[in-house]
């Protein structure tokens, strides 16, 4: 049996703010019947990630590049991976059977041919929605775990600031911190989103960025004792003013800089000697280190959800021809929470 697999590819490399003329939406007859000695496996896609990291594999050249098989370059014309869910249609290998739902690194389209040694997991849902497994449960909020609990260290009572607060990755640190007692502030694109941060997500207090126009004294206002903690997501300008508000001994995860993937010239230059003279702690990390937490992080995160002391925050859109307006939109600040496409019902 041959079925039509739609799927996304770009057109060309992307070096600025991407746009929906960057992208095409290609499609190719795709045999259902595999060689039996392939131990390959076609898995029908449902639900596929939104991330900004995948802009950087756009580009005709970033240093991210070669920093882990996850980044690799993408080449235009070729089928792009991401983290997601499926339901397998097709199988020659023994670990897996038609009908099972999985997860792992899937295609922006329609259908994946997962070759052997391809990243592919059985999925036991554990009762949540499908969706949940490609954010809050997934590689999302295994980053917010990993790089809260492991990279920042951090105590009850402390005081931490979260950027992109409302996306994918930052509301859920800011709900891990509120659970732990910490003090949350948040920063995000626009006022709907700071309302959202204070009364839905129960962030001690939030603000718009873009209505700042001195983010070092803003700061100082959020935290007249300093902050403890800085959960980064942007880096740039934001980077720098949260250097100069960190108290002695201060934490910094570098997550992302997603202020920086679309504009070259851009780079945070933060005081060196206040890291110094504040014994600041300043560390990157990718959440592909953290796979030896995934199992503490995914009992943990199931709890706070059964007991609803954390809220999934999910922004989902339809179908494969969506791909592109659901990554543009990221560098838009149009996701609120988890930006997921759906690309099938079950
Ligand atoms: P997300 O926060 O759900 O979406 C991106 C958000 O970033 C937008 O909603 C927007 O919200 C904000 N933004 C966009 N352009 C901006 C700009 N120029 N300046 C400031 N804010 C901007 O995405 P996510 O998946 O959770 O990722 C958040 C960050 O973590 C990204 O930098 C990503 O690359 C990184 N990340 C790292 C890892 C890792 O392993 N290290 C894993 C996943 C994600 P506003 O309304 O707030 O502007």
């Amino acid at each position: 049996m041959e079925v039509i697999n739609r799927y996304i590819t770009i057109k060309n490399h992307i070096d600025a703010v991407p746009q929906h003329s960057d992208f095409e939406l290609r499609s190719s007859s795709l045999s259902l019947s595999l060689d039996p000695a392939s131990d390959e496996v076609i898995v029908k896609n449902l639900y596929v990630s939104i991330d900004p990291y995948q802009l950087n594999r756009m580009k005709s050249y970033s240093s991210s590049q070669k920093s882990s098989e996850f980044a690799v370059a993408i080449t235009p014309g070729e089928d792009i991976d991401a983290y997601g869910v499926g339901k397998v249609v097709a199988s020659e290998n023994p670990n897996f059977g038609k009908g099972d739902i999985v997860a792992g690194l899937l295609k922006w389209g329609e259908f994946t041919v997962v070759k052997p040694g391809g990243m592919l997991n059985k999925l036991d849902p554990m009762g949540f929605p499908l969706s949940y497994h490609v954010g809050i449960l997934g590689f999302s909020g295994l980053t917010a775990y990993a790089g809260f609990f492991e990279i920042c260290k951090p105590k009850k009572g402390e005081k931490v600031f979260v950027s992109a607060a409302l996306g994918s990755v930052g509301n859920l640190v800011g709900q891990f911190a509120k659970v732990l007692g910490c003090y949350v502030v948040g920063c995000t694109g626009s006022k709907e989103k700071v309302a959202l941060l204070k009364e839905k997500l129960g962030f001690d207090d939030a603000f718009n960025y873009r209505e700042e126009p001195d983010l070092e004294s803003t700061l100082q206002r959020y935290f007249p004792e300093g902050i403890d903690i800085y959960f980064d997501n942007v880096g740039g300008d934001m980077q720098e003013a949260a250097v100069s508000n960190m108290n002695i001994n201060g934490r910094i995860a570098v997550c992302g800089v997603i202020s920086e993937y679309t504009d070259r010239e851009k780079r945070a230059a933060p005081s060196m000697i206040d890291v110094i003279y504040k014994r600041i702690k300043i560390q990157g990390f990718l959440a592909g280190d953290y796979l030896n937490l995934f199992g503490d992080f995914l009992s943990t995160t199931c709890d706070h959800l059964r007991t609803e002391k954390i809220q999934p925050l999910e922004d989902i859109s339809d179908g494969v021809e969506s791909i592109p307006s659901a990554l543009v939109n990221l560098f838009r600040g149009q996701n609120i929470g988890k930006k997921i496409v759906r690309i099938a019902e079950e």
